[in-house]
């Protein structure tokens, strides 16, 4: 196992006798759903082929210059391509990241900051929706050039599923023409939003959810979080770590508390309550916070479906709350929360697309009305 990788045991075990085997392809494929350890995975072995100073012949050391420069995204060995925000002059040809607008460039070393700090961070700027040509033309641009002896330039794609056909495209002539001394890593939780001429050019490999356990296990190892808020994100997180920390920074026990207090004000039909909530959860326009109240109404939802279908317990992901689930399921048995699940997945891709968030929710409040009955 690699230290800074949680779990993944099968594909860590596969990349490290490529390592150990010399037959490194020229491209390879990560996906699975978000936050698994995709990038994560990529860095590491990006360290690994660039190490000066290998452990237990398949570690990278973490103290050499290149790991170093490679896991602070400062390598000329190791380059990070995601979305970003349009440029001041977006047509030449030069490197997107110096062509961005002051803000938006202080925002990009924030987040690699942050991701430097902590691998599994998702890098989030604003109005960054797809992965920019010029970012594929300017890795062309360097990828043929020669590396030194001993050392593989690599690439990662982050969210390779956020190139339009013009990036996808570009990237499809370099992998046709491999060059000798870098690797192309492409990490993605939407794999059949990918062309399948770059699919069928990559080593695909498969990123396991993570258990609830091996969450629990890595927060524990710091101070930052108590044991009951570890413990609800592990289960609430769907095996994503990224999530999981991303639910601690928002204050899990408050939005989840928010999220049961908006269902029973449905259900009691006190609409000035539900309204309140909706307000609470999406004042100064906190996309984060209303996409994560989507998404744990949305697995108290799954939860339901689960206890409809008599279910193992261990597949309840709000497991300290069975009984009150149970007894929902017993009072609104004709509940449709097939069409409720369809909703909330409707009203999430709003947020995205610049809705006012407050409507999203109280919109969504008379179809849930609705469809709970
Ligand atoms: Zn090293």
């Amino acid at each position: 196992m690699w230290k800074n990788i949680i779990g993944q045991e099968a594909v860590t075990q596969k990349l490290k006798s490529f390592y150990t085997s010399g037959k490194i392809a020229h491209a390879y494929l990560f996906y699975g759903t978000e936050g698994v350890g995709k990038d994560a995975a990529a860095i590491e072995f990006a360290k690994l082929l660039n190490c000066r100073n290998i452990k237990n012949g398949n570690e990278a050391c973490d103290e050499c210059e290149n790991c170093r420069k490679i896991s602070s995204f400062r390598s000329e060995y190791f380059q990070l391509i995601c979305a970003l925000p349009a440029g001041k002059s977006d047509d030449s040809e030069s490197d997107p990241i110096e062509k961005l607008a002051a803000s938006d460039f202080d925002a990009y070393l924030e987040e690699l900051q942050l991701k430097s700090e902590n691998p599994y961070h998702h890098i989030n700027l604003p109005n960054a929706n797809n992965i920019r040509i010029n970012s594929i033309r300017n890795l062309v641009s360097k990828i043929y050039l020669s590396a030194p002896r001993g050392t593989k330039k690599v690439f990662l794609i982050s969210e390779a599923d956020k190139m339009r056909q013009e990036a996808a495209n570009a990237l499809l002539k370099i992998l046709e023409e491999p060059p000798k001394d870098s690797i192309i890593i492409l990490t993605t939780s939407k794999i059949n939003s990918l062309p399948k001429t770059i699919i069928g050019r990559c080593i695909k490999m498969h990123f396991e959810p993570l258990t609830a356990e091996q969450i629990n296990a890595k927060l524990s190892q710091t101070n930052d979080y108590s044991k009951k808020e570890i413990e609800l994100v592990s289960h609430l997180s769907l095996g994503s770590y990224t999530r999981a920390i991303e639910l601690l920074n928002i204050g899990i026990e408050d939005i989840r508390s928010s999220v049961m207090q908006y269902l029973l004000s449905l259900l009691k039909d006190n609409y000035a309550e539900t309204i309140l909530i909706s307000r609470n959860i999406t004042a100064k326009n906190d996309k984060d916070k209303t996409k994560y109240f989507l998404f744990l109404l949305n697995i108290w939802f799954r939860d339901l479906l689960h206890i409809k279908c008599s279910a193992k317990e261990d597949k309840i992901s709000n497991f300290d709350i069975i009984d009150r689930l149970i007894k929902l399921n017993n009072n609104y048995p004709e509940a449709d929360i097939f069409r409720i699940i369809t909703e909330l997945e409707e009203a999430e891709k709003l947020i995205s697309q610049n809705v006012q968030l407050t409507l999203i929710l109280v919109n969504l409040s008379f179809k849930l009305k609705k469809l709970f009955k």
